[in-house]
Formats: C-alpha cells, structure tokens, sequence
C-alpha cells in the first residue's frame, strides 16, 4: 500500500479577487481551481485513498529560508492593507528593475496581475505551510509521496519580490527546508507549469543542493520571459539550473516525454536526488489556453511516474498554475494515481526516443531544436549529455511511413480500451504549419477587441447577429 498525502485548504477560497465586476470576474487565479480540482479528487475516490494532512500557517523563519525579512513584512502588511490596493512588494532589489514603477518603500504601482485582500496573507502562508508539512512527513519517512493542492501559487514569487500571482513560494521553501532542516542532501526540484518560475530560479541559482529544471513556454510577450537555456545557474550553483524554453506552441506528451528521457533523467540520475519536489502546474495541458500546450493526462502521469523513478520515489507534488480546472483536474488525478501506484492509470506513453521501432518521428515544432540547444550548454555540466545531441538528431533522421499511433507500453489486447483516445493526442504530431505564440496572441487580440466593441455597441451586436456575422 502506497502511503501517499494530500493536503488541502478550505480557506483558500477567501484570497479572491476583489469583486465580482465585469473586469474582475475574469480573473484567472481563482478560488474555483482549487476547489473543483479537489471535488474531483474526492469524486474519484482518490483523496479517500491518501492521508489528509492538516494545513498549518508558515513560519517567519521557514519563509526566511527564502525570502528577505522585508518580503514577509511587506506579506503581513496586506492584512492591513485597504482593499483598493492593487499591486505587489517588489523589494529594494527590484526597485530599479525597467518597467516596474515603485514606490519609494518598494511597492508596485499598478501591478495589474496581482490582488488581494484581507485574507490573502493567511491563505498564502496556510498554502506554503501545508506544502511544508506534507514535505517534513515524507522526509521523515512518514509518507512515501504527496500532492499539495493549495493556492495561490508561487514560483514566481522571488526572494525580495511578489509577481506573477505569487506571494510566497511554497514549492522553493520546501525543497530548502528539506536540504537545511528536514535531512535531505540534494532536491530536485522540477518545474512542468507552462510558465518560468522566475522566482524559483533566482532563488536558488548560486545553490548546488537544489537541481532546478524548467520546462516552460518562452515567447515574446509572455510572462515572465525569462527562462532562457543559457540560464545555467551562478557560482556554487552553476549547472544546477536547466531551462528548456519551447518557442512554439502544440509541445505535448511526445515532446515532453524526449525531453524527460534526453535530458531530465539522465541529468537527474546523476544528481541522484533524495527528493523531488514537482512544480506542478497544469496550465500546458491540452484545452488550456493560456499556454497553448497539449499534455494530456497520460501525459502528465508519465512524467510523474518517470520522477517516482529517483529518490526511492519520494515525491512530493505542489500545484501552481492551471487555469481550465477540468484539464487540470483531469492532469492531477492521473498524477495522483501515479503516486498511488493505482493499476487503473493503465499503460503509460513511452518516449520516442525510447521506442526503437518508432520510424519517421515528427516532433512539434521547434522541439528538437530546443533541446539540442539545451544539451549543447548543459553538456559541459553534466558529462551525462556528452553525445546526446546526436542521438537526438537521429530521431528527426528515422526513414519510414509516419507513425499514425504514440509509442506506448500497452499490449495490443490493452491498447483496444477506451484509453486509445488519450493515447491519440500522443500521436506524432504534425505541427509544421502551427500558428505561432505571436499569432496565436494577435488571434486573441483581434477577439477580445471584438468582444468589447460589442459590448460598447450593442445595437451593432444585434445588427451583426442579424446579418450572421458572428
Ligand atoms: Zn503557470
């Protein structure tokens, strides 16, 4: 019997955006991901099988394991902040950054992605303070494995600085807290959210005990453009930081699952981590529009039962992004089943590059020259990688008919179920005349200037439906 913790808090409801007006109502960070992403855990009969553990509050101490003294105050502050305050503590360290108006005592002006209100600093520090106590029990042995459902997210959140959603983050806290007080000699710390964690990032880059990997979308416009794969880490930390920054959209469980079996796990092995601490955001699940991926379910159980792999499989996961709550309710069950070594999960997608008889591979676009890119500079961290890049390349080279199915471990009798469907967005992809990042937010544009011209016009609404324009 798998002992696997979850941990969930209720309270998270109240950090909300400030009022349901027309504007706000939008909000993508919302109560709602949370909430239904753990009815469907209950739903499923998932969250039954694991060990509830109880949220606590973080400690000023363990957030300093991460954060300026400034940072917390300026945390506790939003208690008492009046409602009508939007932006975010952005530090002394930030103050000059370009861009970014400041106050004189170093808080954003403006900072349209951020809110909060009067609950926003318990919620914040329940969230990091359950991920805290889900991680002690699996270091103490207590727990095999975990999953973290809290919100608000965080790893954008940096030492001196709140942004991107995130006040504090829980997911860097804990892997430092399992390094200095919980007895683990090295945390791998992954990070599947479609976005770069800036915040973990900086945070530990002069730090080797904290392996930080990123596999993320970098494009022009999009938050928080950094991540790029010359990011390597700095001092004692150089070659602990890997970013893999995918510069087109449509990056799925093929592509994902090559660069797990290229990259991650050959760097990770040798690393050898006595805990992986996932960043597990669900926003590059296919259907999620705001990273414009298509992980599948399967997909993500992939990675995470690839990751069960290291540290004797402790694995402790924290939820960050994910902003359709179906696809990452869906995303999280599968990843759950996985730590729950649960035999419905069925058979797992292999990689391609894993897969010998895998002839003609057609991988999205960009995707291998990401990851040449990446092994390239990592190459000389990691002697691992030595030679990977001409694996990689024989890959595109393969001769042969495309392949009409994804690579997996099922039998045929098995592959008959009704699962082929999720193993269809496996499929080998076809991508080549993929709209880009660019386009697909100039699409976006154009819509969302439709919309309130709509709005401003009704009458030329009525006028449009009525000659069957929309
Ligand atoms: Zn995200």
């Amino acid at each position: 019997m798998c002992r696997c913790g979850v941990c969930f808090n209720e309270e998270d409801a109240l950090h909300a955006p400030p009022s349901r007006t027309a504007k706000d109502k939008g909000h993508m960070e919302r109560p709602e991901r949370t909430r239904l992403m753990w009815d469907g855990l209950c739903k499923s009969g998932l969250a039954a099988q694991c060990r509830r553990v109880a949220v606590r509050e973080v400690t000023a101490a363990e957030a300093a394991l991460c954060h300026s003294a400034e940072h917390w105050q300026a945390l506790l502050a939003l208690e008492r902040a009046p409602p009508a305050l939007r932006g975010a503590w952005v530090g002394a360290s930030h103050a000059a950054e370009r861009g970014t108006p400041v106050t004189r005592r170093g808080w954003a002006v403006g900072g349209g992605d951020m809110y909060h209100n009067g609950e926003t600093a318990r919620a914040v520090r329940l969230a990091a303070g359950g991920t805290l106590a889900l991680t002690q029990l699996v270091c103490r042995g207590e727990l095999d494995s975990g999953f973290a459902v809290v919100r608000p997210p965080g790893h954008h959140a940096c030492a001196d600085k709140m942004c991107g959603f995130c006040f504090l983050n829980s997911a860097a806290i804990a892997a430092r807290a399992a390094v200095r007080s919980y007895g683990e000699a090295r945390v791998l710390l992954l990070d599947w959210d479609v976005h770069h964690g800036n915040g973990t990032q900086q945070i530990f880059e002069d730090d080797p005990s904290v392996l930080y990997i990123s596999l993320h979308k970098l494009a022009h416009g999009f938050f928080p453009g950094t991540g790029e794969a010359t990011e390597t880490g700095t001092g004692a930390g150089a070659g602990f930081t890997i970013n893999v920054p995918w510069r087109h959209p449509g990056m799925g469980d093929a592509e994902y699952l090559v660069a797990f079996d290229m990259l991650v796990m050959p760097v990770a092995r040798s690393f050898a981590p006595t805990l992986v601490v996932v960043s597990a955001g669900f926003d590059a699940a296919k259907g999620d529009l705001v990273g414009g991926m298509a992980l599948s379910p399967l997909g993500f159980a992939a990675m995470t039962s690839r990751l069960k792999e290291l540290a004797g499989g402790r694995v402790v996961l924290v939820l960050e992004g994910g902003y359709k709550p179906s696809a990452a309710t869906k995303a999280a069950q599968a990843c759950l089943r996985v730590l729950l070594n649960d035999p419905s999960i069925g058979c797992l997608p292999t990689s391609l590059a894993a897969d010998s008889s895998a002839s003609n591979v057609r991988l999205a676009r960009g995707a291998l020259h990401t990851l040449s890119e990446v092994i390239r500079i990592q190459s000389s961290f990691w002697p691992v990688l030595k030679g990977t890049v001409a694996d990689l390349m024989k890959l595109s080279s393969r001769d042969g008919a495309p392949r009409q199915s994804g690579a997996s471990e099922c039998t045929s009798e098995r592959a008959s179920s009704p699962r082929d469907s999720v193993a269809s967005d496996f499929a080998i992809l076809e991508l080549d005349d993929a709209p880009s990042f660019t386009e697909i937010d100039s699409i976006q544009q154009k819509r969302a200037k439709k919309k309130k011209k709509k709005k401003k016009n009704p009458d030329e609404e009525q006028q449009e439906q009525q000659q069957g324009l929309d």
